[in-house]
């Protein structure tokens, strides 16, 4: 996001050069630089043998499934935000976990990391974010999240990191 006032004390921004970055926005009240960043975001496919944690948020995808995903917090590692979305959305604790790469989504300047994660204890409980959340197939995972591309991809990078060799899973990935 660039920045023209200051969230902090609502002062007008001014230019200031940085090294490489050429000018970034200023508060100098606050002695703040405002980066033109993207949203650190999490989203993990977590596995439970050939079984894979959907969930569906209406707000989201109405008819599509999607993957665990959520914000990173100040404070806290990404490998944290995954522990902490897994927990917080769907009772599960997970470990094992893996990065996939990222994704860039510049329609909301968000910077998805993509993880693996292997479930260790729990049942599914649900938060009330959550419309629905279960097990399902990995040779049904990309049919179910038919509208979530990134989503998708991750499901992609996860056949190939646990060496599926069918091809059912990928009937519905046109
Ligand atoms: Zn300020």
């Amino acid at each position: 996001m660039k920045f023209i006032y200051c969230p902090i004390c609502g002062e007008k921004l001014i230019d200031r050069d940085s090294w490489d970055e050429g000018p970034v926005p200023y508060c100098p009240v606050d002695d703040i630089m405002y980066f033109d960043t993207p949203k650190p975001c999490i989203v993990v496919a977590v596995m439970k043998g050939k079984e894979i944690l959907l969930l569906k948020q209406n707000y989201t995808f109405k008819n599509s499934k999607v993957l665990v995903s959520g914000y990173v917090t100040n404070g806290e590692s990404v490998e944290d935000t995954v522990h902490r979305e897994v927990k917080e959305e769907t009772g599960i604790t997970v470990g094992d976990i893996k990065y996939l790469g990222s994704d860039y989504l510049a329609s909301k300047e968000i910077i998805m990391l993509t993880f693996m994660a292997r479930y260790v204890e729990g049942e599914i409980i649900k938060s009330p974010e959550v419309d629905w959340a279960e097990w399902g197939n990995i040779d049904d995972a990309m049919c179910e999240m038919s509208e979530d591309e990134i989503g998708k991809r991750v499901v992609r990078k996860l056949l190939k990191e646990i060496g599926y060799n069918g091809e059912k899973a990928y009937r519905c990935d046109i």
